[in-house]
């Protein structure tokens, strides 16, 4: 019989994790399909992991890892695809935001020889119109910016085979877009759409300041047009400077009011400064980020992993 593995990543949501777990049940239960519904605990400083622990204790289907501290989002679902055993994976988030009844449609097109199949969010019933713009917005302009494509509205909840699992295992980078590094892999790609309900308790872990982060990573990791942005923005000013300076010249020789025009150095020197920051700024972020990755840390520590 073949084996699927649910993949969870789980931070603080220990009000959420039971009902989950009852509602994936429900649904995987109906499957003829053997089936493993492994949690990846990111540091949670909750009582996620002492509930995990019991459901594992209670179902031979849960298994958990705990990882050593708070790793994010993707870190744990790169630990949950790097040890589930499943001839697919299907990875969704622990806050019923990804609706464990929409698993069967996935299965579905797997069985009808898919070997991705990505979501796609139509809509979240909650959220504000500030995120609905934004992740509009920053879709579109990663798309504009980069060769790969990214479907908007793009979620972590996705399911692949074990060929497909396999060949994004090989994949070790930190900063981890994990839509955009699945859509590079190609393979056969299916679609669903679905609606994200409100979470079903407690709120979202994702802060203006991680919501950026992650933007960033999205960006620097599959274009480097912010560096070439740098060079022809320089390119722009410094060509500024060049009929700046024929004019300081023609005032300074043909003209008997050669007045020093403090105003114009003072603007230009204020304004290719800036344009300088600009440009080493840019270079900053990917020279930081080549930093990152070049220290080859591991990208997870797992402090135990739970299973009877
Ligand atoms: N999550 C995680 N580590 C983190 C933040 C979030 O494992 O550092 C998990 C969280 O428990 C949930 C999923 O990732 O299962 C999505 O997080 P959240 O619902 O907060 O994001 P949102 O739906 O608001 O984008
Ligand atoms: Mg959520």
């Amino acid at each position: 019989m073949k084996k699927v593995s649910i993949v969870v990543p789980v931070y603080n949501e220990e009000e959420n994790l039971r009902e989950f777990h009852k509602r994936i049940t429900e649904v995987m239960s109906k499957e003829s399909y053997d089936y493993s519904i492994v949690f990846v605990n990111d540091g949670s400083s909750d009582n996620s992991a002492v509930i995990l622990n019991e459901l594992a204790n209670e179902d031979k289907h849960v298994e958990a890892y705990l990882l050593s501290r708070n790793y994010g989002h993707q870190m744990a679902i790169t630990c949950g695809l790097d040890n589930a055993e499943g001839d697919a994976i299907v990875t969704m988030d622990g806050d019923l935001q990804h609706p464990p009844e929409i698993v069967p449609q996935l299965l579905r097109l797997w069985e009808e020889g898919n070997e991705i199949v990505i979501t796609k969010r139509m809509a979240t019933e909650d959220a504000g119109f500030f995120k609905n713009l934004t992740s509009s917005a920053y879709y579109k302009l990663i798309n504009a910016m980069s060769k790969v494509e990214i479907t908007p509205g793009g979620s972590d909840f996705r399911l692949m085979d074990r060929i497909a699992v396999d060949a994004f295992k090989q994949y070790r980078e930190r900063a981890r877009f994990i839509r955009g590094l699945v859509s590079t892999l190609g393979f056969k790609v299916a679609k669903v759409e679905f609606v994200a309900p409100p979470r079903f308790a407690g709120h979202s872990k994702f802060n203006l300041r991680k919501m950026l982060h992650f933007a960033l990573d999205g960006i620097t990791a599959f274009s480097n047009l912010p560096l070439r942005w740098a060079f022809y923005i320089g390119l722009f000013f410094g060509m500024v400077s060049l009929v700046l300076l024929g004019h300081v010249l023609y005032v300074r020789f043909f003209t008997p009011d050669a007045v020093p025009g403090w105003a114009t150095t003072t603007a230009s020197v204020l304004f290719l400064g800036a344009v300088q920051l600009v440009g080493i700024g840019i270079l900053g972020e990917y020279i930081g980020r080549i930093f990152e990755e070049i220290k080859h840390r591991p990208l997870y520590l797992v402090s135990r992993h739970i299973k009877k």
